[in-house]
């Protein structure tokens, strides 16, 4: 069928197979152009590891590091005449380039909340690599399922305590408006925590530990946002923002159960970046449009590849991994910086419809958003006639 994009609000409901294929060449071209990651991990499980942040560590530790490497993710594949979802599509292109260049790659399509997936990501370790020495953790997910009591927790985007109003970009048209979000209610924190706090980070690290193979050595790593306060109501502050105090807090407790193992666990704060989980947080994609004209005209930018890779290659894997007074990685440091954010304030301040597309990078921020479905990618056509059911290697069936 000829795909294009079918955008509803903040998702788009296609995805290009070769568009994926070619979003996840240049990545690996990236991560290939700055050369070996010395010392790197060379047996990894990505949980979440199909589109964003996840799949980027992906290629970092493949590319960079010649990892064998494991991935889970929840994806939906293709069918005659529907679009599988850009995860499935980039897990196939990752398998396939990862094959090429001789490297080890198995997937996993379910849900990684559930016992069952863990119970056969630890067989497949146990079959193939015995043990794994980085364990990347990168789920964002509206809801989950809990393994026990069969509870499915829902995740808000909400302030906690008052409501809040700003600025707000429609994404689809370039409308600045106005948004208030009114304050959580019930127990909307303590389900936002059930979802996206650690949880489920921790049962993934116990099973794994009580498994027996995680190695001597093993770092694990989450990953979280801080962002400037102009956003805290929504993401610090808000429910996401008591979900990632939780992350912080299992972090410390994991550490303690890896010390035998001389082992690490790590938040790392990420800078914020277009990928389907932040397109759907409000007030955020307007101050993202604003960031990367800033962080463009600097020459400091960075993608989701360039984040993973600098996260590796200069933190987790040279002895550097320069925590702040939390003992948290800030690979956000270069969207923190104090420049970056008094000119992304003042613009903040003065951004209206009639001149966003001067102050903010609007065309790049939609550019970015179609990339993650495999559009608007060089070297792809979009006019010819594409099959959509094609398979991941590893998944049978
Ligand atoms: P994303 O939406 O691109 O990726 C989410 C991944 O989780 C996908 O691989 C998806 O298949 C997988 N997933 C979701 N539910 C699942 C389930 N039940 N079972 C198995 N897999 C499942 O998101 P992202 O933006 O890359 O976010 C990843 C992490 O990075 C999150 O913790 C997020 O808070 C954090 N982060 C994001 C940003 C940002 O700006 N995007 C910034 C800093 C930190």
């Amino acid at each position: 069928m000829i795909i294009s994009p079918k955008i509803r609000g903040f998702i788009c409901t296609t995805a290009h197979p070769e568009g994926c294929a070619q979003h996840v060449a240049e990545q690996i071209a990236v991560v290939e152009k700055r050369g070996f990651i010395e010392n790197g991990p060379k047996r990894v499980l990505v949980i979440g590891s199909s589109t964003g942040y996840g799949l980027a560590s992906r290629i970092a530790a493949a590319f960079g590091s010649k990892a064998s490497t494991i991935g889970v993710f929840f994806e939906r594949p293709g069918e005659i005449d529907r679009p599988a979802t850009a995860g499935w599509y980039n897990t196939r292109a990752f398998e396939n380039a990862a094959t090429a260049a001789g490297l080890y790659a198995r997937s996993f399509n379910g849900d990684a909340f559930s016992n069952s997936v863990k119970s056969e990501v630890i067989a497949a370790i146990k079959e193939d690599l015995g043990q794994v020495d980085l364990v990347v953790y990168s789920l964002a997910s509206p809801r989950r399922t809990d393994p026990t009591s069969g509870e499915v927790y829902k995740s808000v985007l909400k302030p906690v305590g008052s409501s809040y109003t700003n600025k707000n970009l429609n994404t689809s048209t370039g409308v600045v408006n106005e948004i208030t979000i009114e304050p959580a209610e019930g127990d909307d924190v303590e389900q936002t925590i059930a979802v996206m706090g650690g949880a489920d980070w921790a049962l993934w690290m116990d099973a794994l530990l009580e498994a027996g193979v995680l190695a001597d050595g093993v770092k694990t790593v989450a990953y979280s946002y801080i962002g400037p306060e102009v956003t805290w109501p929504i993401y610090k502050n808000g429910t996401i923002g008591r979900a990632k105090e939780d992350l912080e807090n299992i972090q410390r407790a994991l550490d303690l159960k890896l010390a035998p193992l001389h082992g690490k666990a790590w938040v790392s704060v990420n800078k914020a970046l277009v990928t389907q989980a932040s397109s759907a947080i409000p007030v955020v994609p307007l101050y993202i449009s604003l960031l990367y004209q800033v962080m463009k005209a600097e020459g400091t930018h960075e993608d989701c590849i360039e984040q993973m890779d600098r996260l590796f290659r200069e933190r987790l894997y040279n002895n550097s991994p320069q925590p702040d007074e939390h003992g948290r990685i800030r690979v956000d440091d270069w969207e923190m910086a104090p420049q970056v954010q008094a000119l992304v304030d003042a613009r903040w301040k003065e951004v209206t419809t009639e001149n966003f597309t001067e102050l903010g990078d609007f065309e790049g921020y939609q550019s970015s958003f179609l990339r993650l479905f495999g559009f608007g990618l060089r070297g792809v056509d979009y006019s010819a006639d594409t099959d959509t059911s094609v398979g991941i290697p590893s998944i049978k069936g």
